[in-house]
Formats: structure tokens, sequence, C-alpha cells
């Protein structure tokens, strides 16, 4: 904020400035490491005799453990990646795991590093001239404007807000979230990344496997306890309220007011996933049609009812019911086939 109370920069939100897609320039930073020292060395041991068979793997554990060297990521984080953090927030790679992001969520929600303390120092960058303000406005948002937001809804709304389930899903998570095996590029990615790194950013989560569980309509707990169980940042406060409302809407648009449902003309736009995919993604009907263009029909077909009122979702049904008839029932029947045979996708 400017001294006389308004925002810097003259706008509240920089959202639009935050879309970039990435092409490989400028190259994205290697992300903060930390080599384990022999007491995280005894406990990663300790975690392969116990855990050898559960998902993921430590391999190449290098994350912090401590607040000085959280504090040093912090600092990494601030040099290196959040000059573009702004412009690639949105963005997806197939050759890049971390792109522009902050990695800071293990170290925020372990209480090795101080929320406010962290925008605070990202704040004085923007003062010192050393990142740009879509970029420090972008992050702010995300702490103070998502991170304690769906900590409130959490506190405000537990324990019956883990039941809700208004979609009426009742389908079972695919077995290949667990393997990564399938011939779907950006899932494959998404995943595979996820066992590699206990990380996945937020737009996988929330457009790739996210979106795939929407719209082909996974029971919310079976996607709820899978976040839970792969991410390194996963706690249920915030895992919940961005699976189960952000990602499911299952809390019948309590936590966002329109569900965050798309093509895969979307994950195009936003990555280079689809130019290496078995799958075309022009094509919503016909074998090799990518998956998520006759889901997300299939979705808003099935799902009138719900949202045909919903003034954010008037254009989608404008779309839909505009299109021929025939077409149409080729999308449906398409829809039906992927959701029959979806652990083959
Ligand atoms: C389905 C789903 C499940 C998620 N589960 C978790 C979880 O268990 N734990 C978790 O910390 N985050 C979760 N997130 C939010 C977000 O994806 C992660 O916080 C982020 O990817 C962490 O990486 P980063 O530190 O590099 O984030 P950056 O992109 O660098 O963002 C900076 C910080 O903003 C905060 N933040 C950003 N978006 C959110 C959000 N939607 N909710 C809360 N905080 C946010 C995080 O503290 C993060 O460290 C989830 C999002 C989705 C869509
Ligand atoms: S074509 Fe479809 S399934 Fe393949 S990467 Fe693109 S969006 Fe994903």
């Amino acid at each position: 904020m400017t001294p006389d109370g308004k925002p810097e920069g003259e706008q509240w939100n920089f959202d639009a400035s935050n879309r970039k897609k990435w092409s490989g320039k400028p190259p994205a930073p290697a992300p903060f490491r930390v080599e384990p020292d022999a007491v995280t060395r005894d406990v990663l041991q300790l975690v392969d005799d116990h855990f050898a068979d559960h998902f993921g793997s430590n391999d190449d554990f290098h994350f912090a453990v401590t607040h000085e060297q959280a504090q040093q990521a912090l600092e990494h984080f601030i040099d290196f990646a959040l000059p573009c953090f702004g412009d690639y927030q949105d963005a997806m790679s197939d050759h890049e795991d971390w792109l522009f992001h902050s990695i800071l969520s293990p170290y925020l929600n372990t209480g090795l590093l101080d929320p406010v303390t962290t925008c605070e120092a990202v704040v004085q960058a923007w003062y010192s001239g050393r990142a740009p303000l879509n970029a420090v406005e972008g992050f702010v948002r995300q702490i103070i404007g998502w991170r304690e937001f769906v900590r409130g809804i959490y506190w405000l709304l537990m324990p019956g807000y883990a039941q809700e389930n208004r979609l009426g899903n009742t389908r079972a998570l695919p077995w290949f979230y667990w393997t990564g095996d399938t011939k779907m590029r950006c899932l494959h990615k998404a995943i595979d990344a996820s066992a590699r790194n206990a990380y996945a950013h937020h737009i996988q989560r929330l457009m790739v496997t996210g979106n795939f569980a929407l719209l082909t309509g996974i029971e919310p707990a079976d996607i709820c306890d899978w976040y839970l169980a792969v991410y390194i940042d996963a706690f249920d406060w915030v895992e919940l309220p961005n699976t189960l409302g952000m990602v499911m809407h299952a809390d019948g648009g309590y936590l966002g007011s329109k569900p965050y449902a798309a093509s895969g003309k979307y994950i195009q736009r936003m990555s280079d996933h689809c130019q290496n995919c078995h799958y075309r993604v022009q094509d919503a009907t016909g074998e090799r049609a990518c998956p998520f263009n006759a889901l997300y029909w299939h979705f808003i077909d099935r799902h009138r009812d719900d949202f045909a009122n919903n003034p954010r979702m008037t254009m989608m049904y404008r779309n839909w019911d505009k299109q021929p008839e025939q077409r149409r029932q080729a999308i449906i029947s398409r829809g039906e086939w992927l959701l029959e045979h979806i652990e083959e996708l």
C-alpha cells in the first residue's frame, strides 16, 4: 500500500499479468538444495525401512530442515525466482518441474518460516527494485489471499466440511494416480513429478490432476486422500479446502463461485505437454481425441441443474447448446466411453 492508503501500481490485483506461457526462456533457476546431514539421513533411512512400498521416493531429498536453512531458501527464491514468478505463475512445462515457484509451502506449514515476515521480505524486494509488482503482488496474494483464506474456511466449517459431496460423485480414483502410468502426458508429468519431488506446483494440482478428478466425478474423499498422501506441504487444514472446495466444488460453491473445469485447450495454452502427448488436443471425438475435451462437455452437460443458473457459467451453456445436436451426441458418447474405460487412458 502507498502511504495514502492506495494500492501500489494503482491496482489491487495483477492476476491478468500472471498468465504467460513459458517457452524455456528465461531459464528457470535451480531449486534451493540442502544436502542431508547425518540426522536427516537417519530419518530418510527410517522412512525407507518402514514405508518402502509407499508412493514416492526420497532419493533426491534436498529440503531445508531448520529455520536457518528455510530462511536461505526464502532468500534464494527472492534472488533467483521472484523476478519471473508473476509472469509464469500459471505456466506448466514438459521439461521443468519447479519453474519460478518459491517451494516455501513446506516451511510455512511446519513453522520454519513465518507467513508475515515472508511476505514482508518479498514486499521489500519490490521497494528495493529487485522484483516487479506483478510478481510481488502475486506472491503476497497467494499467502494472504489464499493460504489465510482457506485456513479460515477450514476452521469455520470443520468437521462437517470434510463430508461435503454436493455434486454426488461416486467414482473411485483411477489407479494411475499412484503410478503415473497414463498416456495423458499432462497427468503423467504431474504425477511423475509428485512422486520424485513430493511437489507439484499449483496449476498442476488445480488444472491437471484436480481438473481430471472434477471432470470424471471422483469421490471427494478419495481425491482428498491422494493430495494428503503425496505432497510434502500437505496438511489437512490447507489440503482439504483446496481439494474439496476449490478443485471438486463439493461444497456447493462456498469457497469458489464457479468450478475450475477446463478442456484440453487450457492445458495447451499454458504448457508444452500436448505436443508430446499420445492424444490430440484439437479433437473432442475419435480414438486419439484429448480426453479432457469430451469429459469437459460431459461434465457441463450432466451438471446442467447445478450450474446453468450460475452467471459465471452461462457462456459455457450457450456455447454447448449452440453446437449441432449430432456433434453434442458424439461428444457425450465419447465422454461415456472415457468414463467407462478410465483405467485405460
Ligand atoms: C488440490 C490442491 C491441493 C493443495 N494442497 C495443498 C497443501 O496440502 N498444502 C499447501 O501448502 N498448499 C496446497 N495447495 C496450494 C498450492 O498448490 C501450494 O501451496 C503450492 O503449490 C506450494 O508450492 P510453492 O511453495 O512453490 O508455492 P508458490 O506458487 O510459490 O506460492 C507461494 C505460497 O503461497 C501459498 N499458496 C499458494 N496457493 C495457495 C492455496 N491455494 N492455498 C494455500 N496456500 C497457497 C503457499 O504457502 C505457497 O508457498 C493445494 C492446491 C490444490 C489445487
Ligand atoms: S492432449 Fe490432452 S491429455 Fe494430452 S497433454 Fe494435452 S491436455 Fe493433456
